[in-house]
């Protein structure tokens, strides 16, 4: 416990937490203590959590990384909280991320940015940049993050861990701050496949409080990574990615050589064909725009949050308070959604873009009944310099190409590190699996983490 207070304050100046509950998790350390020693601790007894700006943790403050919440306290606990407080877990702190989840580089926080532990003038990734630096640094043992387009994965391959995008439904997202409620999933970071493997178990199955849970059975996937070791996998490799123009060099040739020593050691690796990458990005964008700027109207100065001083009627109340309260980037994706979801527009954009989701979801299940796990880099580059994508979004936007896929189609994803370029910046790996197909990727992280 001591050792990660410490780091987190020698690591002050990478910004990674906002708040630090000091105190209450050494207490709370001590009373676990005192379970273990009479044998009633919890399963997850006395593991470091850290939780992302986006997770409601009863009394303590919750933002969304957003000058719009000031001051913000939940009354409730989400359920991800309320199942690790249950299993004795310690929460030592919120972390930093993009301004409600949107960003790919954690420099849309109102706090301000987040930088890469590995080398400071990069960016750690986002949305979930704090929670990857966390554990990039042995602040926590473990983050919760959120994942819409890659913003657990993205950050995981930038900063060197692991990232679990769970099957969407697989963990109930009550208490989690709505970015776009059809894609949004809680993920889980950390540096050991075992560690990831305890908590999902945890914090995963049916919930009331959620109704788009999944009542699926929640296996115990600790065992199964360890059962299951010797059994070969059928992988395919998504060939269009690695051919992708944008694709740093190093990186195809990390993954390439990884495909060399799967092969090695006995596993089925084959070339397999998805059509749609080029679809990828616009069909997210304007879907998860559509959707942001829907959840986000109820942010209006009255019920929470900030509210101006300067206003002159009940219409200038919610629009000063809007104006002043969200960032650059959540006015930009609340005026690209409302575009899209225009009566002229609706259908060229919305309705187009969800036709081309099924298609995506229909090609992305095709291909995973044939195999176990399909491969991607995670990302077309390593972590890029801070200030890169500041005058581009739409650079920035492109980072999502190989994640949001998992995302657009509902199925569980990982990042795994594969490797390093030649500045010596990590390198991720993607498996993507068919539905509930966790315990899959889980043994891939530990089977990826015996070979490099
Ligand atoms: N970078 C993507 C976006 O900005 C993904 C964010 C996320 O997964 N929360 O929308």
């Amino acid at each position: 416990m001591t050792r990660y207070l410490q780091n987190i304050k020698s690591n002050a100046h990478l910004n990674a937490f906002l708040s630090v509950y000091e105190e209450e998790a050494l207490t709370r350390a001590d009373d676990i203590d005192g379970k273990i020693k009479n044998g009633t601790a919890g399963k997850l007894a006395g593991l470091v959590v850290g939780i992302k700006d986006m997770l409601a943790y009863a009394g303590h403050p919750m933002q969304a990384a957003s000058k719009i919440l000031s001051g913000y306290k939940p009354p409730y606990n989400s359920t991800v909280v309320q199942r690790l407080l249950d299993e004795d877990a310690i929460i030592i702190g919120r972390q930093n991320c993009d301004e409600f989840g949107m960003g790919s580089s954690n420099e849309n926080s109102a706090f301000g940015k987040v930088l890469n532990g590995l080398d400071n003038s990069r960016v750690p990734g986002g949305s979930s940049g704090g929670s990857a630096v966390a554990v990039q640094m042995d602040m926590c043992k473990v983050s919760l993050g959120s994942d819409t387009g890659g913003s657990v994965r993205q950050p995981a391959a930038f900063c060197g861990v692991i990232g679990l995008k769970p099957t969407y439904s697989r963990i109930s997202r009550y208490g989690l701050v709505a970015y776009a409620s059809s894609f949004d999933c809680i993920g889980i970071i950390g540096t050991h496949p075992e560690d990831i493997a305890g908590v999902l178990e945890v914090v995963a199955g049916n919930d009331d409080y959620d109704s788009t849970g999944s009542n699926t059975t929640v296996p115990t996937y600790s065992q199964l990574i360890q059962q299951k070791q010797e059994q070969p996998f059928t992988i395919g490799y998504i060939q269009e990615t690695l051919q992708a123009d944008a694709l740093q060099p190093e990186i195809r040739d990390a993954v390439a050589g990884t495909i060399e020593k799967l092969k090695a050691q006995g596993h089925a690796v084959k070339p397999v064909t998805f059509p749609y990458l080029n679809h990828l990005l616009p069909t997210y964008y304007i879907l998860a725009t559509a959707e942001a700027s829907s959840n986000l109207s109820r942010y209006d100065g009255v019920r929470y949050g900030h509210r101006s001083q300067v206003v002159s009627d009940v219409e200038s109340l919610y629009k000063k308070s809007r104006s002043e309260g969200f960032g650059t980037e959540v006015k930009r994706r609340i005026l690209l959604g409302n575009f899209v979801l225009t009566s002229d527009f609706y259908d060229s954009y919305y309705t187009t873009a969800q036709k081309v989701r099924r298609l995506i979801r229909q090609s992305t299940r095709q291909l995973l009944n044939e195999v176990d796990l399909l491969l991607t880099p995670t990302t077309p580059s390593t972590a890029f310099p801070v200030n890169q994508t500041k005058t581009d979004p739409v650079e920035a936007y492109l980072a999502d190409i190989f994640s949001v896929q998992a995302n657009v189609a509902g199925v569980p994803a990982i990042s795994v590190p594969c490797g390093k370029d030649k500045a010596g910046l990590p390198i991720g790996l993607q498996a993507m699996a068919n539905d509930f197909m966790e315990d899959k990727l889980l043994r891939f992280a530990y089977l990826i983490s015996q070979l490099n």
